[in-house]
């Protein structure tokens, strides 16, 4: 068996462990060690369907040292008027180019792709079989932790009965390969029906309004409704600085007013951080999926909405959910959405001791919502500065988990562990200095830079420290009972 030494050995070269990595090298003279099952750097974005796209700026994704996009605003489209979202293929682009650029001429990082880890310190070539001892002289990262469920290597929770055409949208643009085939093999669908109720979901049926079915030929499953994030508020450029800094002041205004979670929701509704697709319905979800005001306008133009729960199987022309049958066109084509972006896993201690050896561990998850790049970034700015956070207990009380919401109850205790963060951060002067210099923190720099004489920009800056001192006072009343 072939044995390497490293001090860290990175599972996984998605944006988490790219970007973990790409810090840790920029401050430390560490040795690195990536391994990743998939062949390529980028993780799930190389399995994505092709018409996706970041939903927040590229200008603050990825890893620190590089930029991502040209930094333009889209001058057309849903996103018009706003930064450009790189697509799945920009990011793939980015990512091969962080590694063969970056990562890999450092001299200092060693990448194993196509190599599954089996434990903790063994890797498994899965084109040969070979199997490989990982000596790591300081920790393991699991940079897999965060990870999706994408629609590609998805497995559906429903039946599918024989002769039903179920597809990821991953397959949509290839639907013209129909063309010149016989038309009982594969015909071309005239109705689609869009299985979920996520973010994928809402990209699938904007996709398919774009490239021309009407809005009649698209029935939607939508078992709940969710509270979407408005796109303006993410704007990470000094143009922007009342949606998105104002928008900062009035939601921490929303946390200091509220009476219970639902008003909560309401009140960030009315300032205009969320939308929602259908206003007479109250969303009972917040995955902070984002959106701009465009796109819920294409999408409240789907009309075939069906709200009967999950569903349970799928049939030619026929559909059975939870609370009843819906009968269809029999060509119907089903598109599987229902892949979680945001998989319910235990929150865990980012750093943590070795059981009973000498190895530790770093689990990477969110620092500050929902950024995971500025969060595996700041993890290895702690991890590299021994000398500030000399054990893991100290490098724990700056980089605690914010814990991903998956009720609206979650969300409260979400933000008060990202504000009990980021006062930490706040008191810290060299973590603070490195942050403000960070292309992945877009509102910390927004922040710091503003002119004393700018009254207009200093009040809000103003009112938004008074607010989040207000919200802090309030969030116990909105934290839901522990458990
Ligand atoms: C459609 C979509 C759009 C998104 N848009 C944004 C956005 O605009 N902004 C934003 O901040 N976030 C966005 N996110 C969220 C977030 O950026 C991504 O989910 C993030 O890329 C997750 O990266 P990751 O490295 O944690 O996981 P992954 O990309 O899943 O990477 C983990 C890697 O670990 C590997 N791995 C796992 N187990 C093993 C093992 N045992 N051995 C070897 N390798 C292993 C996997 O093969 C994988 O490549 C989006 C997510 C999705 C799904």
């Amino acid at each position: 068996m072939k044995t390497l030494d490293t001090d860290y050995l990175v599972i996984g070269a998605g944006t988490a462990g790219l970007a973990f990595t790409d810090t840790l090298i920029g401050q430390s003279d560490a040795h690195v060690t990536i391994v990743d099952r998939r062949g390529k750097p980028g993780g799930h974005w190389n399995d994505a369907y092709p018409f996706v796209t970041l939903h927040q700026p590229s200008a603050f994704y990825g890893v620190n040292s590089l930029a991502l996009g040209s930094g333009l605003k889209d001058s057309h489209g849903l996103n018009a008027g706003l930064y450009e979202l790189a697509t799945g293929a920009e990011i793939n682009a980015y990512f091969d180019r962080v590694m063969q650029h970056t990562l890999l001429p450092s001299g200092r990082v060693a990448w194993h792709p196509m190599c599954n880890m089996i434990g903790d310190q063994h890797f498994e070539c899965l084109l040969s079989g070979e199997r490989t001892r990982v000596n790591v002289r300081r920790k393991v990262v699991d940079a897999a932790y965060m990870g999706p469920s994408i629609p590609a290597t998805h497995r559906p929770r429903f039946q599918v009965e024989a002769g039903a055409r179920l597809v990821p949208p991953n397959a949509l643009p290839g639907l013209w390969h129909s063309l010149g085939q016989p038309s009982e093999q594969a015909p071309l669908p005239r109705h689609f029906v869009v299985i979920g109720a996520g973010k994928t979901a809402m990209d699938t049926a904007l996709w398919l309004l774009g490239a021309g079915a009407p809005a009649s030929a698209i029935t939607w499953v939508k078992p709940r409704e969710a509270w979407l994030v408005n796109r303006i508020t993410t704007q990470p450029a000094p143009e922007f600085f009342f949606e998105a800094i104002g928008g900062q002041a009035d939601q921490m205004a929303a946390f200091g007013a509220a009476t219970s979670v639902d008003d909560l929701f309401l009140r960030l509704e009315a300032c205009g951080a969320l939308l929602r697709i259908d206003t007479s319905r109250t969303p009972t979800m917040f995955h902070l999926a984002t959106v701009s005001t465009a796109e819920v306008a294409l999408l409240q133009t789907l009309h075939q909405v069906v709200r009967l729960g999950h569903v349970r199987a799928v049939a030619p022309g026929q559909m059975r959910l939870e609370q009843g049958d819906v009968s269809l066109p029999p060509d119907a084509l089903f598109i599987d959405c229902t892949a979680s972006a945001v998989e319910p896993r235990p929150v865990q201690p980012i750093f943590q001791d070795g059981a009973g050896g000498p190895l530790g561990k770093i689990v990477l998850q969110m620092v500050r919502l929902p950024q995971p790049a500025f969060s595996a970034a700041a993890v290895a700015y702690v991890e590299a500065h021994e000398d500030a956070y000399p054990d893991t207990a100290a490098k724990n009380a700056v980089c605690a988990t914010v814990p991903f919401p998956h009720s609206l109850a979650d969300y409260p205790r979400a933000m008060a562990v990202g504000m009990q963060n980021q006062f930490r951060w706040g008191q810290d002067k060299a973590l603070r200095q490195w942050m403000r210099d960070s292309r992945l923190d877009g509102f910390g720099r927004l922040m710091s830079g503003i002119d004393p004489a700018d009254t207009a920009r200093q009040a809000v800056l103003a009112r938004y420290k008074a607010s989040a001192m207000a919200a802090m006072a309030n969030l116990p009343r909105l934290l839901a009972p522990a458990g």
